[in-house]
């Protein structure tokens, strides 16, 4: 029963529906019994009689297959069910109450050890109660008219307790689906296994009126026991071979869709040894719990794990209903598990990856460092050998070839230095607002010399004053200088280079258009990758790196902003760069 106030109203009924039976049929002695322990046993709830007997009956409970025993040797009497002293082989102790009164053989005599019951049967078929009757006042066994006053209460019980159970029932399926409402709701957004069960926690407690539970979750090759995810409070250490049982009993359930009970004296499973047995009724008594519900949790055909909710004391049923939600919410949890596993995979991969670019981006710094001083050396000996007088022709071109390719190695090294820091995870990023307007009127300052020997017309459309966004001034004056100079060195003599700033909700955006050489459809594919350079011989012909619009984007990147491109061949090129803003 779930709501004490309904219960109590429940056994006021029964008690009055026992009373009328005393009072109105003719009886000393009048009890009802209810199912109980998930219907193997019948509890006696509403007693009417002497204090002596009632005291001694209520609460006394009978096993379901001892009455069913009993009742298959009784005489029918409509659905009454009397089993005369000479046919009863239950074990008078256990009957409860047996009245004092004086055996007689005299077959018309009700007899101490006479049974009188009317089971009562819901329309499925099981057996749901029953009503017993014992000593009649006139201490006669019923005559037919007494038989019938008496079926007329039997009609009545039946009615109260189905409805009562019925009505519980569908009380705990109310509670039972809102319970597990909550945790598909609040589970599923839930990519940690400690937040799946800190968010599951109260709901699986409240729902299943446990006390305490846990989550054991398999590892992923399906070969060791798998971690332990207790609820708030509860820290439980469960011995290495309990998990493992605890494993296999999990997948052979979720293979059967089924969940089981473990109480302190029977384990339900089946599977085990005498030992395993034992191990676990005393691992239950260590922990202080009575009875474990123990549910397969998975997803598909994989059984991901197992999820155990606690009782403690007298309440050790787990209803057909409980059982069922129960495992409805192993199939729930099982996706959340699902999910946490496969984010947890992906951050792990992700670490793994960071940490490799970090080692890659070191690597490259600490090379591109030490070829800078040889390099260094080398290009100041070939601007001294440069000023040697009388040198022949050929003498002169070598060096002078030496000497470009040493700048183009500097530029080299200078570019991977670069590539090597904005991509180094480690490197701190520590924005703080910078005027765009004034980064790229330096950047056009110091390109107005390649601009005006290219004549090439340069349009700034801003609105006055400055623009700030939040960034790194290095950072961002890179990106402005790579931009403006690719499309000053890859637009022809005499085009147009237009630069505009635009404030957006919450960016700021910048957009630099060219009407150069612009970008095939199929280089424009590979255009941020590390080298990449044209495959336009016009563009391959002018001095680059290939790694300028890695560097850009990697600082973009990095700023949390976004960059994208639009190009035509022989048309045109515009960047357009977005930025979040500093106010
Ligand atoms: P680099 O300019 O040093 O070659 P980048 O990474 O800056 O390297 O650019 C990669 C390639 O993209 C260049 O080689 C060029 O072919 C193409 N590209 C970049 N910007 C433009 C542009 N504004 N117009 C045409 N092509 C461009």
């Amino acid at each position: 029963m779930t709501e004490p106030h309904t219960e109590a109203v429940f056994v006021d009924t029964l008690n009055n529906i026992a009373s009328g039976v005393t009072d109105l049929v003719g009886f000393e002695v009048a009890a009802i019994s209810v199912a109980r322990d998930d219907d193997r046993s019948l509890e006696m709830i509403a007693v009417a009689g002497s204090d002596e007997c009632r005291e001694q009956l209520l609460g006394h409970r009978t096993p379901v297959a001892e009455i069913e025993r009993e009742i298959s040797t009784a005489e029918h009497w409509g659905d009454l069910r009397f089993i005369p002293h000479e046919r009863m082989d239950l074990d008078i102790d256990r009957l409860g109450w047996v009245p004092d009164l004086e055996p007689s053989d005299d077959p018309e005599m009700w007899h101490p050890l006479d049974l009188l019951l009317a089971p009562i049967y819901d329309d499925d078929g099981r057996l749901r109660g029953l009503l017993s009757v014992d000593v009649p006042l006139d201490r006669r066994r019923p005559n037919p008219q007494k038989r019938q006053d008496l079926q007329r209460f039997v009609q009545q019980t039946r009615r109260a307790l189905l409805a009562a159970l019925e009505r519980t029932e569908l009380a705990e399926q109310v509670r039972l689906a809102e319970a597990a409402r909550m945790i598909v709701r609040e589970v599923s957004s839930e990519l940690s296994m400690d937040r799946i069960i800190e968010v599951c926690q109260e709901a699986l407690t409240v729902g299943f009126k446990a006390i305490g539970m846990w989550i054991q979750t398999f590892d992923e090759d399906g070969e060791g026991s798998g971690a332990i995810y207790n609820s708030a409070g509860a820290e439980i250490a469960l011995p290495e071979d309990l998990r493992i049982i605890a494993r296999n009993s999990a997948r052979m359930l979720w293979r059967a869709q089924d969940v089981t009970v473990l109480n302190d004296t029977i384990p339900e499973l089946g599977v085990m040894t005498v030992d395993q047995e034992q191990e676990i009724t005393s691992f239950m008594k260590s922990i202080d719990v009575t009875s474990m519900l123990f549910v397969p949790l998975g997803a598909g055909p994989e059984c991901l794990g197992n999820l155990v909710l606690t009782r403690r004391g007298g309440n050790l049923d787990w209803s057909p209903i409980e059982k069922q939600a129960a495992m409805d919410i192993g199939h729930d949890l099982g996706r959340a598990l699902i999910n946490a596993r496969t984010f947890e995979r992906e951050r792990r991969l992700v670490d793994e990856l960071r940490e490799l670019d970090g080692y890659k981006s070191r690597l490259i710094a600490t090379i591109s460092h030490e070829l800078k001083n040889p390099l260094t050396s080398i290009l100041g000996h070939v601007e001294m050998l440069e000023s040697v007088p009388d040198l022949t022709g050929s003498v002169r071109n070598s060096i002078s070839s030496m000497e470009r390719g040493a700048v183009r190695m500097q530029r080299l090294i200078d570019d991977l230095l670069v590539l090597a820091r904005v991509g180094d995870p480690h490197i701190e990023f520590k924005p703080v607002p910078v005027d765009l307007s004034a980064v790229i009127a330096e950047v056009l300052d110091l390109l107005r010399v390649t601009l005006e020997r290219k004549e090439l017309k340069v349009v700034v459309e801003a609105p006055p004053g400055p623009l700030f966004v939040l960034g790194e001034e290095s950072g961002l004056d890179r990106v402005c200088a790579n931009l403006i100079s690719n499309a000053a060195k890859y637009t022809p003599d005499g085009g147009t280079v237009t630069i505009s700033l635009e404030t957006r909700a919450k960016d700021v955006e910048l957009r630099v258009s060219d009407t150069g050489l612009g970008i095939s459809e199929g280089d424009q594919a590979q255009l941020f990758q590390e080298f990449f350079r044209s495959t336009n011989p016009a563009a391959v012909a002018l001095p680059g790196t290939g790694l300028g619009l890695t560097i850009v984007q990697r600082i973009v990147e990095r700023h949390r902003g976004r960059i994208s491109f639009g190009s035509t061949l022989g048309v045109g090129t515009t960047f357009t760069v977005s930025l979040p803003r500093a106010d």
